[in-house]
């Protein structure tokens, strides 16, 4: 039976990078290929393709999901998109995220805080929300 994997939509092809650009990463391509795939980007349905960069910054003891331009907090918004996803895909065996986004990153994500100077690195808002809402899911970045 074929195993249900949600992949970072990036990893897969799709062009919804910030910048309008993709990450298309063979390896996960082949090492899925007779799975079931199920392609997300929390990001572009909330703020489009392409769309000014987001920075995960630490303020009032939480993380919080800021675009760099216009300072907009979209830390639920982003949330939410992960919210819809369950409830269309309940039944996920896998999880594959890409690292170092603001979102998706698992553990790579950089950690700003108020100034934009890293403070560390952690979980993007996506992988956060992901780990809470499928918490016996294995979930793994691209690397
Ligand atoms: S890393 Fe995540 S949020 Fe960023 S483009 Fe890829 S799928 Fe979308």
């Amino acid at each position: 039976m074929k195993r249900k994997v949600l992949i970072s939509a990036c990893l897969l092809g799709e062009f919804c990078r910030y910048d309008g650009a993709t990450k298309t990463n063979n390896t996960v391509l082949e090492k899925f290929k007779d799975d079931e795939i199920i392609p997300f980007c929390p990001e572009a349905p909330v703020l489009g393709t392409p769309r000014q960069r987001i920075s995960v910054i630490f303020k009032d003891k939480t993380y919080k999901l800021i675009t760099d331009e216009t300072n907009e907090d979209v830390t639920s918004a982003i949330e939410e998109q992960v919210d819809i996803l369950l409830s269309g895909h309940p039944d996920l065996d896998m999880i594959v995220l890409k690292s170092k986004s603001p979102s998706c990153g698992l553990g790579t994500t950089p950690i700003l805080n108020e100034d934009r100077k890293v403070l560390m690195y952690d979980d993007g808002i996506a992988a956060l929300r992901l780990k809470e809402k499928y918490p016996n899911i294995k979930i793994v970045d691209e690397n």
